[in-house]
């Protein structure tokens, strides 16, 4: 029996994993879409591998003496719409397939809100919460010149991602820089503004999902009053969210982070709560809220869920639990494919990552024609675009979605694989 057991288990868990691989769950949305597209066999199978990956081993210097030596990696997985635009995370846990799987929805994600960049990621396996200001800095610098023949503003431009930020880019564009010996500000985007960044780009991300969950109550017919969201993840994107959210009058119930969740039926006061994280350096012991348990509050009573953190969040083990009407998704691959299928029988209304978080690669592009300009917009005209933009790709997949009988995240994909087929079979096969 206990044998049983133990292999039932392993097996649950094997599956779990599967569940949980990125690439997977890419793959699997992409053949669903395809498939329902008639998707020519040849364009079949350009699309679903990476154009190319770049994997680099280098050596950095650490504060003490030590040299270390740490693993980055950079996947091109289209370059037919444009230069390939993508961000650059650093965690312990990135993973090839991973890396892989983010490049691709950058491609899915330009074509949805059809700007001209193809979709790449890059990533770097490091601890930066256990690293100092001048290790991250020697990290960039040297991963930034391992990859001097792959980026470039007609090439690949990289972003901000999970735990990188305006710092790290002004080092990724400083170090491009001094190799071409001119300053080209066009490389990278989500800069600080005073050296080519744009106003309005580093809340972009939180702004786009805001637009995304009027879209969706006013496509339901609900109002922002009788709203009550959860956000999980405090980072860029979900605290500019529920900042955006509170101040066009939604009720933000619930904030769920790393360390501990907060929570209060009457809503949480976003202002004083980024102030008071600016302070201590977390959300908790914050006043206005009682703790709450991160998990437990995805699971809570309201109207709008918003993973804005990182992958696997709503898996087959969690998907059957939720509450809420909407899901919006901040995050890249929060929700896993097994979790769609339940979230669809259950009736929640979804708006994909590859749409609801297309605000901050939205205003990335916005970034990269300032700086090859050299004029800059005011922040109403970025905001302006942006919502335009992000209201108009809405509507697009709610029209592919309709027209074709499936849910908003097989219909992102049909609308932003019918674009890149039709630019690649344009282009033509080079051979
Ligand atoms: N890292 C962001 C994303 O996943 C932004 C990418 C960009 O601006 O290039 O969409």
């Amino acid at each position: 029996m206990a044998v049983t057991a133990d292999l039932e288990q392993a097996a649950a868990e094997a599956a779990l994993e599967k569940e949980m691989n990125p690439w997977e769950a890419q793959a699997a949305r992409f053949e669903f879409a395809a498939k329902k597209l008639d998707l020519d066999a040849g364009i079949w199978k350009v699309l679903s591998q990476p154009n190319r990956e770049i994997i680099v081993h280098f050596p950095v210097m650490m504060d003490d003496g030590r040299i270390e030596v740490f693993t980055g990696y950079r996947v091109q997985h289209s370059m037919a719409r444009g230069p390939a635009k993508g961000g650059i995370r650093y965690a312990p846990d990135v993973s090839l397939d991973e890396v892989r799987a983010l490049a691709s929805w950058m491609t899915w994600k330009c074509a949805v809100v059809n700007i001209p960049f193809g979709g790449a990621k890059g990533g770097v396996i490091c601890d930066p919460k256990k690293m100092s200001q001048g290790e991250l800095e020697r990290l960039t610098r040297r991963y930034t010149a391992e990859m001097i023949d792959v980026f470039g503003p007609e090439k690949d431009v990289p972003a901000p991602d999970v735990n990188t930020n305006e710092q790290t880019m002004a080092w990724i564009m400083d170090t491009y820089s001094m190799h071409m010996r001119q300053t080209v500000t066009s490389v990278v985007t989500g800069k600080p503004i005073n050296i080519g960044g744009s106003r309005g780009r580093s809340a972009a991300t939180g702004r786009g999902v805001s637009v995304a969950c009027d879209q969706a109550l006013q496509y339901l017919n609900m109002k922002p009053a009788d709203c009550r969201v959860v956000v999980q993840g405090f980072g860029n994107v979900g605290s500019n969210a529920a900042l955006l959210l509170r101040e066009k009058g939604y009720k933000v119930i619930g904030i769920a982070e790393w360390d501990g969740g907060l929570y209060n039926a009457d809503g949480i006061n976003i202002p004083a709560l980024v102030e008071h994280r600016k302070k201590n350096g977390s959300i908790r012991n914050f006043s206005g809220a009682s703790e709450a348990n991160s998990e437990e509050l995805l699971t809570a009573e309201c109207e709008i869920l918003i993973p804005a953190a990182h992958e696997n969040v709503i898996t087959s083990r969690n998907a059957g639990a939720v509450k809420a009407k909407i899901l919006v998704e901040g995050a890249n691959g929060p929700t896993t494919p097994a979790a769609d299928d339940i979230l669809e029988k259950n009736g929640v209304f979804v708006v994909p990552d590859i749409l609801a978080n297309a605000g901050g690669v939205t205003a990335s592009y916005f970034e990269w024609v300032q700086d090859r300009m050299g004029y800059f917009w005011t922040e109403d005209e970025v905001n302006d675009r942006l919502d335009r933009l992000m209201t108009q790709s809405f509507s697009d997949v709610i029209r592919y979605a309709e027209a074709h009988g499936v849910n908003n995240r097989i219909a992102a994909y049909m609308l932003a694989i019918d674009r890149v087929a039709y630019t690649t079979k344009q282009r033509g096969i080079y051979a």
